[in-house]
């Protein structure tokens, strides 16, 4: 099946969706939007207000950035493909929780696995710590390019800045702009060295254990060698 029937699958799935209690306040499931063969992959936070009423990732004024970002890069939406670490919207925009991260990160790794997108631009700090593994923050990491293997492949992880956090502050957007600016370089890299496929063993029949002969359990253990000591 085509990488797009299989995405298309995975939202089925997705759209029903029970796996955490932001089930119950959701208008609709946000996904993921792009393209299905991008090089590129963005992961952002969770979608807010306008993706959970229109369904789609970063429709809102942090959006408009990452759009407008992209722009100057000579890129557009249609290149990349852009989702998020929760599908569902946490009310309020509150931060997400654990069990949410937990019960969703699924759906991600399918996306990761599907796409095989061969960069991942992880926007802020829950995307960036859940794709390394690792508690380390944005601001620390951000713009430093590393390979790390994601399911069964070598990606080029690249944590930038969330859009949202460079809204309002002159200094983030800055270094967003800069990160950026060097992002077409590093997909000139292509996808980075793969890991050795891991060979599939030749099953093997065990045979069932057979039980010990008494005289077996009788006998006494053999000496401990001798030690040549002078
Ligand atoms: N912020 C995100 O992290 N994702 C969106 O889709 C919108 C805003």
């Amino acid at each position: 099946m085509q990488r797009r029937e299989l995405l298309k699958d995975l939202y089925g799935e997705a759209s029903k969706c029970v796996r955490c209690p932001l089930h119950q306040t959701r208008t609709n499931v946000v996904f993921g939007a792009g393209n299905a063969n991008a090089e590129l992959m963005f992961v952002g936070e969770a979608p807010g207000a306008n993706e959970d009423r229109l369904g789609l990732p970063f429709v809102g004024a942090a959006g408009k950035l990452l759009d407008k970002l992209l722009s100057e890069i000579g890129m557009s939406r249609g290149d990349v493909f852009i989702c998020n670490t929760l599908k569902c919207r946490p009310p309020d925009n509150r931060d997400p929780h654990p069990i949410e991260i937990e019960s969703c990160q699924g759906y991600l790794h399918g996306q990761i696995e599907l796409v095989e997108p061969t960069m991942i631009c992880t926007l802020g700090n829950f995307a960036t710590k859940l794709l390394r593994g690792d508690i380390t923050g944005i601001s620390r990491l951000h713009g430093r390019e590393e390979v790390r293997i994601i399911g069964p492949r070598a990606v080029r992880l690249y944590p930038l800045y969330h859009p949202a956090a460079a809204l309002y502050t002159g200094s983030t957007l800055e270094a967003l702009r800069a990160d950026f600016k060097r992002i077409p370089e590093l997909l000139a890299l292509g996808a980075p060295p793969q890991p050795e496929p891991v060979p599939e063993l030749p099953e093997i029949e065990i045979e069932p254990e057979s039980e010990p002969l008494e005289s077996d359990r009788l006998r006494a253990p053999e000496p401990a060698p001798q030690l040549g000591l002078f």
